[in-house]
């Protein structure tokens, strides 16, 4: 791994899947100078191997900027060097599990990130890279190697997280339906990977806790306030009152959300209120229990 004095900053969002990462990944990619390179972890099996389609539109191999920021990184896009990262984040790079630093793979598997941080960085002419991610494991290994990755931790209340999770979505890649977790599931989930990511401020790295709630509540102040905290512009000209317009990213894997362009209404999805049923609301509060209490989901907004 080189070390370039240009290496770009990363901003690396983590919390369970439909909590709103996807959301904020594509706000932050409208500010300028920040370039949303979507769930970079799956980018390998979904991206190289299967030729998924990139935010865009365009299967990844014929997407024109992953094409070039492979060049540039890796001479190139291969199935060896998506399988080789595939190992390595097998062995040291496990969901929710802080892994060990000092671990002999631990260079070269962040040094391939890095490199594909700085190829995108320089592709975009942007100075920070967003990787939706989620998984606070990844995040850790980065932090451990020495790459400037900032964390913003997403939590939403976990009963409207237990709600999306039940709902059929199709994938607009396959036209499969989603993965869905029964409410106990997500709860589970939802702990083990919200704990994962307070323990990485534990750690020593730099986090910042946005709840989804207040992201609703007032995008523009919200945003604002942590594109401050990341050193970001703070100016939100594609932002007004609640209507975001969003221009096209080459987000590499990640919910559907991220093929949408054009302008998208900026508002809480409590459907969970009328959706989820009385025993299952009170097995996820009762399941999620403390966590939920320390990130203000207490019972008055039951
Ligand atoms: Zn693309």
């Amino acid at each position: 791994m080189t070390h370039r004095t240009t290496a770009s900053r990363v901003i690396y969002l983590g919390g369970l899947g439909r909590s709103g990462t996807t959301l904020l990944e594509r706000l932050l990619g409208e500010i300028p100078g920040v370039a949303p390179l979507g769930e970079v972890v799956h980018l390998w099996a979904r991206g190289v191997l299967a030729g998924e389609p990139c935010g865009c539109g365009a299967p990844f191999p014929a997407c024109p900027f992953w094409r070039e920021v492979g060049e540039t990184a890796f001479g190139g896009w291969t199935p060896t060097l998506a399988e080789r990262v595939l190992t390595l984040r097998h062995r040291l790079d496990r969901t929710r599990r802080i892994p060990r630093i000092g671990h002999p793979d631990l260079a070269e598997y962040t040094g391939i990130y890095q490199r594909l941080y700085d190829a995108a960085a320089v592709t975009a002419g942007a100075s920070v890279v967003v990787d939706s991610g989620k998984h606070a494991s990844l995040a850790f290994c980065l932090a451990a190697a020495g790459v400037d990755v900032h964390v913003v931790h997403v939590v939403r209340d976990p009963r409207a997280v237990a709600h999306s999770w039940r709902k059929t979505v199709e994938r607009p890649e396959d036209g499969r339906p989603m993965t869905r977790w029964g409410p106990a599931r997500t709860a589970a989930h939802w702990t083990a990977q919200n704990l994962a990511l307070d323990l990485l401020a534990a750690r020593g790295v730099r986090v910042t806790r946005l709840r989804y709630e207040d992201l609703l509540a007032d995008p523009a102040a919200a945003l604002a306030t942590l594109a401050g905290t990341l050193g970001l512009a703070t100016a939100l000209p594609f932002l007004t009152g609640t209507t975001a317009r969003l221009t096209t990213a080459h987000t590499a894997s990640g919910n559907p959300m991220r093929f949408t362009v054009g302008p998208v209404q900026l508002r809480r999805d409590d459907s969970w209120r009328s959706g989820l049923s009385r025993r299952h609301r009170r097995l996820v509060t009762a399941l999620t229990w403390p966590l939920r209490l320390r990130y203000g989901y207490g019972k008055a907004m039951a």
